[in-house]
């Protein structure tokens, strides 16, 4: 149990503030250590209403694509079962295609030896699973339905930090990790800069039914206006049907705002002949979101004794599905410095301890993150000799199994 000096005041080692994938999942890797935690979140925790417990046939259109690693660090941690038990969709092949041309790159789970490439898998779902077990972690209050308002640094010689919640709850921590997302507030009280720029594309997500089952086949067409990823859903353990996909179509925010606007048998024929009618005809699709895309980077990881996590430290564009992938391997590297550093003496503000992490994590997030804009620009890129390349490289790529089965390996999170 943390410390509490009054209902009003409590003191912890670490506070996590934001319990979404990234923060729960910190907090579960916490739990093996000899410390006292605060897991922080606006929202209630207690059971999520989450669509896989409707009676209808319902989905959350928030999904991951998890790599093998994440899927490595949930087993660890005992969560995959309670994952899979409710719906995980494996999908075993992968095809990336430019609608510019012929050129196509394919990658199967086969040909690297592997049963999956991945799962895809509803964010409530996982956020469910994390969120129940953790009630039975010693050593973890949780605090839910308020949000934190205040944050004063602490310093490096042990004065700790104190965060203020909207309620006027004072936490003091030794350590105060910022999982809060891509707004994050903490970030911005401990003064981290960031470098951020517009994306100038709003990703349009929904579920679909297709008229063509997926295959267990990932699917996604670039186009000069942005790309369009098809994510095979599954309907739970007990059911083979392959028929409903969640897609993720970034796009231009004017193509966006009309593609919003459109009734749904429009929006439906406008998907069909994006995709080239892969799967058939789209016989329905749920409600749509929009989310403009925006690129963020903290210009470093931590200040005194707040430290950065996940979306807080770094948001991507969906385009490979990496963002809460890379935020898994954020805090299961923070985790380990961590518990190093407490086996050598040191505490978990020492500077020491949160440069490593620091070093570990940044230098890898910034090349994903430049892939993924390099990407970007190169599919928007509407000149001949470009547009020539691109298909000649694609083409030649999927030619070449043993740099094909590295791109694979290090999508999949196996290869730093
Ligand atoms: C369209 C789209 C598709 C995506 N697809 C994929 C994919 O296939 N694979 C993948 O790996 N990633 C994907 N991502 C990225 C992924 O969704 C994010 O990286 C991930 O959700 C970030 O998790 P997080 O826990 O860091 O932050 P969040 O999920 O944003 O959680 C932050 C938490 O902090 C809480 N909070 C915020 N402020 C406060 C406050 N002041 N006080 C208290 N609590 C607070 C919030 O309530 C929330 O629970 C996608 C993103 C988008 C936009």
């Amino acid at each position: 149990m943390a410390f509490m000096k009054s209902p009003h005041q409590i003191d912890v080692d670490i506070a996590i503030v934001g319990a979404g994938l990234v923060g729960a999942t910190f907090a579960h890797l916490l739990s093996r250590l000899p410390l006292n935690v605060a897991l922080i979140d606006r929202r209630e925790f207690g059971p999520l209403k989450a669509p896989f417990d409707s009676t209808e046939l319902e989905f959350d259109p928030r999904v991951s694509a998890l790599t093998e690693a994440s899927k490595l660090l949930f087993q660890k941690l005992d969560i995959w079962e309670a994952i899979t038990d409710k719906r995980a969709s494996p999908y075993q092949e992968m095809e990336v295609w430019d609608a510019d041309g012929t050129g196509a790159i394919d990658f199967s789970a086969r040909e690297i030896g592997s049963s999956e490439l991945g799962h895809i898998v509803e964010n409530s779902l996982i956020l469910s699973a994390l969120h129940d077990s953790l009630a039975s972690i010693e050593n973890l209050e949780l605090i839910g339905g308020v949000a934190i308002e205040q944050l004063t640094l602490g310093n490096n010689n042990g004065d700790k930090a104190r965060i203020t919640t909207e309620s006027g709850t004072v936490i003091s921590a030794s350590l105060v990790v910022a999982a809060d997302g891509g707004n994050s507030l903490i970030r911005k009280l401990a003064n981290i800069d960031t470098k951020e720029w517009d994306y100038e594309h709003t990703a349009i997500v929904t579920t679909v039914k297709t008229q063509l089952p997926h295959g267990a086949k990932a699917l996604q067409r670039f186009m000069s206006s942005g790309p369009l990823a098809f994510l095979p859903l599954s309907l739970g353990q007990n059911s083979a049907d392959q028929h409903y996909c969640s897609i993720v179509w970034s796009c231009l925010p004017e193509l966006a705002e009309s593609l919003m606007a459109l009734p749904e048998a429009h929006f439906n024929e406008s998907l069909e002949q994006a995709i080239e009618s892969r799967l058939g005809k789209i016989e329905f699709s749920a409600k749509r979101f929009a989310v403009p895309l925006r690129q963020r980077h903290g210009k470093k990881y931590y200040q005194n004794n707040v430290v950065l996590v996940g979306d807080a430290a770094h948001t991507i564009h969906p385009l490979a599905g990496q963002g809460v992938n890379l935020g898994l391997l954020d805090v299961a590297a923070l985790a380990e410095e961590l518990r190093q550093g407490l086996k050598s003496g040191r505490s978990v503000f020492d500077p020491v301890v949160l440069g490593r992490y620091e070093r570990k994590r940044r230098g890898h997030n910034l090349t994903t993150m430049w892939a993924m804009e390099g990407f970007k620009r190169l599919f928007a890129e509407e000149r001949l000799p470009v547009r020539w390349l691109r298909n000649v490289g694609l083409k030649s790529v999927n030619s070449l199994p043993l740099l094909k089965n590295q791109i694979a390996r290090k999508a999949m999170g196996l290869d730093g």
